[in-house]
C-alpha cells in the first residue's frame, strides 16, 4: 500500500477537502481502489445513513433541440423514433410511481420546446398535489423559467456540467456554452432548488486533471446531488467509434466525490449498471445512497436511447421496483421512507 496515497485518503476522510494534485494522484493509480471505496462507504454511512432513496424516473420526451456529440437524442440523429408524452400521461405515470412507494419523481427529457412554461407548471402542480417531491431534468432554461417551475412547486433540478474542461465542452456541445451552463446552476441554487450536477467519465481527450477539476467544481458549487457516469459511445452519434469510459474510473470519481461532499445525495447511476451487471450495488457500497428506477412504461423506455445497452428496457416499473428493493435489502440497506432531501447543514 502506497503510504502517500493512504494519507491522501485519510486527509479526505477527515477534512473533506483535497488539492487538485492529490485528486489526480488518486485517479492515476488503481493500487488504492479498495481502500478508497471502503472509506467512501464509511463516509456515506456516517453522514447519510443506511437508507437508500429511490427516485422514479419518467423519461417524457426524447425530442431535443440541442446537438451534444455524445448523446443519442441529439437533433441530428435521424435514426431514432421520436416521442413525447402528453401532460396527462406524465401525471398518470407519476401517480403510478406513487403507488410503487416512490416519494420523488424525476421528470427528464431532451430540450423540447413543446413543453412551455404553462404546460410544465400544469404538470408540476398536478404531481405536487399527489404529495411527491418533483425533480426536473430538462436542460438549460432562463432564470425566469426556472423561477416559474419553482413557483409551481418543483423541488430539485438535475443539470450535469458534463465536463469542466472548457475546450472539451465547446467541442462536444455545439451551440451551447460552459458559461451559460454554470449560470443555470447558479440561478437554480439562488432560486432555492436542491441542485444536482455531475459529469461524464471517459470523454475523448478528457484527462485526470480535468476530472479532478470536475470534482472540485461539485465541491465549490456545494451541489446537493452529484451524478457521475461513464460516457458510453452511441453508434448513431459522431462519437460512435470512441472507446468511452470505464466502470472503475466512474466509481473512483464517485467515491472521491463522496469523500469531499459527505452529505450530498449521490446516485448509483444506470450507466454504471450498463457497464457492470452489479454496477449499482457496487456503487451503493462505494459511496452512493440513491437509485433512480425507471417508471417510464412501454416502448418509450427503449426509445429514450441516450446510449446503447441501457438496462431494463423490456421491464415494467413494477418489476424494477421489486428488483431494486431486493438488491438494496440484500446488502443490508433499507429503502428510505422520506422524501430524501439533503440533510440540512445549518
Ligand atoms: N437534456 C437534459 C437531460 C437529458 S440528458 C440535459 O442534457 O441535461 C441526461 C444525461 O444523459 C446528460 O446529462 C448526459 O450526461 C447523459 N448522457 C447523454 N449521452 C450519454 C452517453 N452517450 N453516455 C452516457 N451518458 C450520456
Ligand atoms: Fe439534448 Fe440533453 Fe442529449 Fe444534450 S445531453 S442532446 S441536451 S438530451
Amino acid at each position: 500500500m502506497d503510504k502517500n496515497l493512504s494519507n491522501i485518503i485519510y486527509k479526505a476522510r477527515k477534512t473533506h477537502s483535497l488539492a487538485k494534485n492529490e485528486i489526480v494522484d488518486l485517479l492515476s493509480t488503481d493500487s488504492i481502489n479498495c481502500e478508497l471505496f471502503d472509506e467512501a462507504d464509511k463516509v456515506r454511512e456516517e453522514n447519510v445513513g443506511n437508507s437508500v432513496h429511490l427516485r422514479g424516473l419518467i423519461e417524457f420526451s426524447n425530442i431535443c433541440k440541442q446537438n451534444c456529440l455524445y448523446c443519442g437524442l441529439r437533433r441530428d440523429n435521424l435514426n431514432i423514433e421520436r416521442y413525447r408524452l402528453e401532460p396527462q400521461t406524465i401525471i398518470d405515470f407519476a401517480e403510478k410511481a406513487k403507488s410503487y412507494g416512490y416519494k420523488t419523481v424525476v421528470l427528464q427529457s431532451g430540450e423540447d420546446d413543446y413543453f412551455t412554461v404553462d404546460k410544465l407548471q400544469y404538470i408540476i402542480k398536478n404531481i405536487k398535489a399527489l404529495d411527491l417531491a418533483v425533480t426536473l431534468s430538462i436542460g438549460e432554461k432562463s432564470r425566469e423559467e426556472y423561477a416559474a417551475f419553482k413557483a409551481a412547486g418543483a423541488d430539485r433540478y438535475l443539470l450535469r456540467i458534463e465536463t469542466t474542461d472548457k475546450e472539451l465542452y465547446r467541442a462536444l456541445n455545439p451551440g451551447m456554452s460552459f458559461e451559460n451552463r454554470v449560470r443555470c446552476l447558479k440561478d437554480l441554487k439562488d432560486l432555492g432548488y436542491e441542485v444536482g450536477t455531475g459529469c461524464l467519465i471517459g470523454l475523448p481527450n478528457q484527462t485526470n486533471e480535468s476530472l479532478a477539476e470536475d470534482i472540485l467544481f461539485f465541491k465549490d458549487l456545494d451541489a446537493d446531488m452529484i451524478g457521475v457516469g461513464p460516457f458510453i459511445p452511441n453508434a448513431d452519434t459522431p462519437l460512435g467509434d470512441e472507446s468511452g469510459g470505464t466502470f472503475e474510473k466512474s466509481l473512483k470519481v464517485m467515491a472521491i466525490t463522496r469523500l469531499l461532499l459527505p452529505d450530498a445525495n449521490i446516485p448509483a447511476t444506470t450507466a454504471m449498471e450498463t457497464l457492470n451487471k452489479n454496477g449499482r450495488i457496487i456503487a451503493l457500497k462505494s459511496g452512493a445512497n440513491v437509485v433512480m428506477p425507471n417508471v417510464t412504461e412501454g416502448e418509450y423506455r427503449r426509445l429514450y436511447a441516450l446510449y446503447p445497452g441501457k438496462i431494463c428496457i423490456n421491464d415494467t416499473p413494477a418489476h424494477c421496483r421489486n428488483c431494486i428493493t431486493g438488491k438494496v435489502t440484500g446488502i443490508g440497506r433499507t429503502i428510505s421512507e422520506g422524501f430524501g432531501f439533503r440533510p440540512k447543514k445549518r
